[in-house]
């Protein structure tokens, strides 16, 4: 069994289509696929309509845009109720946050004599409702500035260059309760990769277990083997379920290709137990796994 708990479609910053992603995953071999595009379950009816149809199992998920402690953290979410109001309210505003940077941003390129406008902007993301930096980048590259995201982000949008502008993200604490209340279970996502400019150790891992953390996403592009084995040895001494994902984004991020890291089935097995035990303890209506 193949399971890559971790990809992104067009509904956020993908460049896939979620039939498209069904499609790809079943070519790749995988037998389970989650999406989990950022701060959106837009992708979620079409994904599950190619799944039923192409023969995959599928697992609802998103990408949860928090912060804690100041540093910006990315939440995977499984299986919770979509319209969960506190759920839904911190969803809001996370996207109304992605949309009110969007013209910051263009102001700051403006100000390097780059001119891009909200239209492409808006022509990129090709109706997101989570408008995001690779979607600017995406507007660049159509200008002829630059050659692909990854220059994007070197030059003008990671942390730290010229036209990056920060947003509203969603407290962690908080976005792990309300994923609880709503029936579904979390993971933190490359809890030690590039962008996490503080890394939470054994202690705050324990704590967010405390309030309900499920597992962490172990198995990830931006770990290295010594990271993976210290981040695997902190799951197994803790019992939170380890992931391993390809946070694949279509053609919009090289070396994360759909299958590169994958989940072992007792891991994944053990999250849907979880998830199965928040759903009845919630008393919601969550999104049943897709399966063939
Ligand atoms: P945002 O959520 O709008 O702040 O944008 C962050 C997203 O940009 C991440 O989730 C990644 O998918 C993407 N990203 C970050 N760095 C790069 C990069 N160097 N190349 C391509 N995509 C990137
Ligand atoms: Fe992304
Ligand atoms: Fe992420
Ligand atoms: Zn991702």
């Amino acid at each position: 069994m193949r399971i890559d708990l971790h990809t992104h479609s067009r509904a956020s910053d993908g460049t896939q289509t979620p039939t498209e992603l069904v499609g790809a995953a079943v070519a790749a071999g995988l037998d389970v696929l989650a999406l989990t595009d950022h701060d959106t379950t837009d992708g979620w009816a079409e994904a599950a309509e190619a799944a039923e149809r192409q023969g995959l199992e599928l697992v609802r998920g998103m990408e949860l845009s928090t912060r804690h402690q100041d540093h910006g953290v990315h939440l995977l979410a499984y299986l919770p109720d979509p319209t969960y109001p506190p759920l839904v309210e911190e969803l809001d505003r996370v996207l109304a946050g992605r949309r009110g940077r969007v013209p910051t941003m263009i102001a700051r390129l403006r100000e390097l004599g780059i001119g891009i406008d909200e239209e492409d902007v808006r022509r990129a993301a090709a109706g997101t409702a989570a408008t995001g930096r690779p979607h600017v980048a995406d507007a660049l590259v159509a200008r002829g500035v630059v050659a692909d995201r990854t220059e994007a982000f070197d030059r003008f949008l990671g942390w730290g260059r010229p036209a990056h502008v920060d947003r509203y993200a969603a407290p962690l604490v908080d976005v792990i309760r309300h994923v609880a209340a709503a029936g579904g279970v979390t993971v933190v996502a490359h809890p030690w990769g590039r962008s996490s400019r503080r890394r939470p150790d054994e202690q705050d891992l324990a704590q967010l277990q405390e309030i309900g953390l499920a597992g962490i996403e172990v198995d990830h592009q931006d770990h290295d083997e010594p990271t993976r084995a210290e981040l695997r040895a902190i799951a197994r001494n803790l019992g939170l379920v380890v992931t391993g994902s390809s946070d694949h984004h279509g053609a919009g991020k090289l070396d994360h290709d759909l299958g590169v890291n994958t989940t072992a089935p007792e891991e994944y097995h053990r999250l849907l137990d979880l998830a199965a035990a928040a759903s009845a303890a919630s008393g919601r209506r969550t999104p049943e796994v897709v399966r063939p």
